[in-house]
């Protein structure tokens, strides 16, 4: 494989400085790596021949993007820094966007954050190298490249990734209502509802995990989002909540979440109420034993 010497150049398409100052951090910081291996930063894009993209692609930044891309060298890769730049994240649908960026350009690489953390940018960076190697030397761009860095590390109270329990959800919908990314995607079908949860366009506010009624869904501290450009639609975490039948009529219907009847029958063992009828016949058997 040829040996490249990387020269980075970065480009704002409109991010408010979150991602760029991240960027600084991972590239000049020496424990990030970058700052002491051979990749060099260059301030005139004709020089370079790894792209870093941050900011979701305004209107006004379109022709700007468009310009530096005819004068890169080639072959080059595309790293795109950020949630704004691998969905638009919280400024998706705003007048003043045309992005994604993959609108525009080959993207090679994904970090997704909001900001990311400057390990993981410096991971995307050592990914965009990778994919820049094997361009260079004509092999097949690799569908899949292993973590280049393993010391990856977080507080336990680091918003990162958001899981989800789904023995604890009740498809109420509250998170996908109050998701201002749209990372949270909740169908229906005969057998009950599917919980998605888009990593890259998750912004970590939280909100989430803030509103949902019976803690289901929640935040955890792994901040494993870089990814390759072929990755970025299947980096979604689907949960099934399947519907139960009731005991009573046989009606399919959502269960109770155990995890809210612990909070309304707080004296009483969740697992020994009688939850296994549908709120029609739960009704009907209540009306029954108060006045029958
Ligand atoms: S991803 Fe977040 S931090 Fe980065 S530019 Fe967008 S809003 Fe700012
Ligand atoms: S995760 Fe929580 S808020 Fe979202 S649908 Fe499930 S119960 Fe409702
Ligand atoms: S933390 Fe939750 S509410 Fe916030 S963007 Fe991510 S999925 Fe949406």
């Amino acid at each position: 494989m040829s040996k490249v010497v990387p020269k980075v150049f970065r480009i704002n398409t409109g991010s408010c400085n979150g991602c760029d100052v991240e960027f600084v951090a991972a590239a000049f910081v020496d424990k990030f790596h970058i700052a002491t291996s051979d990749v060099e930063f260059v301030d005139d894009v004709k020089d370079a021949n790894l792209l870093v993209i941050t900011g979701p692609l305004t209107a006004r930044s379109e022709s700007f993007l468009k310009n530096a891309l005819t004068k890169l060298k080639k072959p080059f890769t595309v790293v795109g820094v950020g949630t704004c730049s691998v969905s638009c994240g919280i400024f998706r649908d705003s007048y003043a966007i045309n992005g994604p960026l993959d609108k525009f350009v080959d993207v090679d690489v994904n970090v997704a954050g909001c900001p990311p953390r400057p390990e993981s940018i410096a991971e995307g960076i050592a990914k965009g190298i990778k994919v820049l190697e094997q361009k260079l030397s004509g092999e097949v761009t690799p569908k899949t490249i292993d973590t280049i860095f393993s010391d990856f590390s977080a507080p336990a109270s680091f918003r990162g990734r958001m899981d989800l329990n789904p023995d604890m959800c009740t498809g109420c919908r509250t998170c996908e209502t109050v998701c201002p990314s749209t990372a949270i995607k909740i169908e229906e079908n005969e057998e009950g509802f599917i919980h998605n949860i888009w990593h890259n366009s998750c912004c970590y506010c939280g909100n989430c995990a803030y509103f949902c009624p019976t803690g289901a869904i929640f935040s955890t501290n792994s901040f494993d989002t870089v990814k390759l450009q072929n990755e970025k639609f299947s980096d979604v975490n689907v949960a099934n909540i399947p519907f139960e039948e009731c005991s009573c009529c046989g009606e399919k219907y959502m269960p109770p979440s155990r995890g809210l009847l612990g909070k309304s029958y707080v004296h009483d063992d969740v697992n020994k109420l009688n939850t296994n009828i549908c709120s029609k016949c739960r009704k009907e058997a209540n009306f029954k034993r108060m006045y029958a």
